[in-house]
């Protein structure tokens, strides 16, 4: 028998040629694999072994190395196969086909990871951590990956169940013992463990509202007047060359995005149709969507050409603006102002200080460091030192709030018997993080699902 439908193949690397390419294969009982592709038993373990590779003709296909993991000291939690050959997808093809014809079958995306949480060899976070770190967007966001990868935020959530547990125990045994309400000094005592709990819980949700915003980031529109500077800003901002800019009125018709990091934070930016009174349909439809865009956004910019002050069109625009839609004055084009004039303080005059105006040139781009930080603080962001422990998703964030929710009903419940019911769900709640105690296999189909082959 040389097949086991137990073994799964995938590259690990991209199917795009390279120096080194790497096949990973995780299964039971692979030695007879082993031999066919390599003419050898099992490599020493852990150790890199050069060998020649065959395919089933016993044809060379490639000369490499091969790795080998016996269970359950591997990242799957049973044996595992690395050959790292020449990264030509064609070899890696052929060692792929080899292992396939040999009985294997092709992975699952995320089935690697999945075979590890099922083998306790990680959690939830952990295994929705990998993930994190292959698609992380930026230095930041990679770290705070690593560090849910590396069970930090699974060791908080732990060492929080482990003190419930220990509340838990101590109110059941003053049941037991007491038919009367608690005695004053432990309810005293209890109650203070519990905010404690508490406090802990909340700064934690915070940290996890950080860790989604490295994972999600913001959306910034730029609206303003045809011909002021929005697509030349959107480019200066992200570096690229995203948006036609031309000296004709009403060239940006479409929205036309663009992509950078702030603080570790990716923020997506959408450049507008300018706004302009027309007749031209394609340009109309644009500007619909411009309002739709700008009144969604976590910030507006309104771009106006400091040249002209602000015109009647550009405060028509900010009127169309939901009144508690955050935005940003830019004053663009300041160099080609003269040095005696004073438009800015004109511009900051005329608004009477209701919204803060920023003065830029897409075109040298001075000021353009200021505009950032003000984005930032005109979205809400300040400067944080704490790195958050996992990029959060809105199924952290859920079960978080909703742990809190059952500790605040605890604490208000503490003279009655529901105080146990509620411990007890917080609890519950806790455990769904790090899916130790329950993850119903829908969950668990939904996190595999979004990994990419090979992990
Ligand atoms: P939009 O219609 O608002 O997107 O404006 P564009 O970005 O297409 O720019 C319109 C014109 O203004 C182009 O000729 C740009 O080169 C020019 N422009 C944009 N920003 C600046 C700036 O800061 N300084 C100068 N001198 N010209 C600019």
């Amino acid at each position: 028998m040389e097949s086991s439908p137990d073994i799964i193949v995938a590259q690990a690397t991209a199917p795009i040629p390279s120096g080194i390419g790497v096949l990973r294969v995780s299964g039971r009982s692979m030695e007879a694999l082993v031999r066919s592709l390599t003419g050898k038993g099992y490599p020493v373990a852990r150790q890199a072994s050069l060998r020649s590779f065959y395919n089933r003709a016993g044809d060379l296909i490639d000369h490499g190395l091969i790795l080998y993991f016996p269970a359950p000291h591997s990242f799957t939690g049973e044996d595992v196969i690395e050959l790292h050959a020449h990264g030509s997808p064609v070899v890696l093809q052929e060692l792929q086909v080899h292992c396939l014809q040999w009985g294997a079958r092709l992975a699952n995306p995320g089935e690697f990871t999945l075979r590890a949480y099922l083998n306790n060899k990680i959690d939830l976070n952990q295994a929705e951590a990998v993930a994190d770190l292959i698609h992380a967007e930026s230095s930041q966001a990679a770290r705070s990956a690593a560090m849910a990868l590396s069970g930090r935020f699974s060791e908080v959530i732990h060492s929080m169940i482990s003190d419930l547990t220990m509340l838990r125990v101590r109110l059941e045994s003053d049941f037991d013992f007491t038919d009367e309400e608690l005695p004053v000094f432990h309810e005293i005592s209890f109650r203070s463990s519990l905010n404690h709990l508490l406090e802990r819980l909340t700064r934690l949700v915070e940290n996890s509202r950080q860790g989604a915003l490295l994972r999600e980031g913001k959306q910034i529109v730029l609206i303003g007047s045809p011909n002021v500077g929005k697509s030349s800003l959107l480019n200066a901002l992200t570096e690229e060359d995203h948006a036609l800019v031309t000296p004709i009125a009403g060239t940006t018709r479409d929205l036309i995005r663009g992509h950078m990091v702030l603080q570790g934070i990716p923020i997506h930016l959408v450049d507008t149709a300018g706004i302009r009174e027309t007749g031209d349909l394609v340009e109309l439809a644009g500007i619909d969507r411009t309002w739709l865009a700008a009144n969604k956004s976590d910030l507006a910019l309104v771009v106006v050409d400091v040249r002209n002050g602000l015109t009647e069109d550009d405060r028509s625009l900010i009127g169309r603006l939901l009144p508690d839609q955050p935005k940003l004055i830019v004053a663009n084009k300041i160099d080609l102002l003269s040095p005696e004039c004073d438009a800015v303080s004109e511009l900051k005059h005329s608004l009477a200080g209701v919204l803060p105006v920023i003065p830029v040139s897409a075109q040298t781009r001075d000021g353009l460091d200021v505009l950032k930080q003000e984005m930032l603080s005109g979205m809400g962001i300040g400067r944080t030192s704490e790195a958050p422990l996992l990029l959060a998703r809105e199924r952290h964030i859920g079960i978080l709030v909703q742990a809190m929710g059952h500790l605040q009903e605890a604490l208000r419940t503490l003279e009655s018997e529901f105080v146990a019911e509620e411990l007890r769900q917080t609890q519950l709640k806790l455990a769904q993080i790090s899916g130790k105690e329950f993850a119903a296999d829908d969950l668990l189909g939904e996190i595999f699902s979004r990994f990419c082959i090979g992990k």
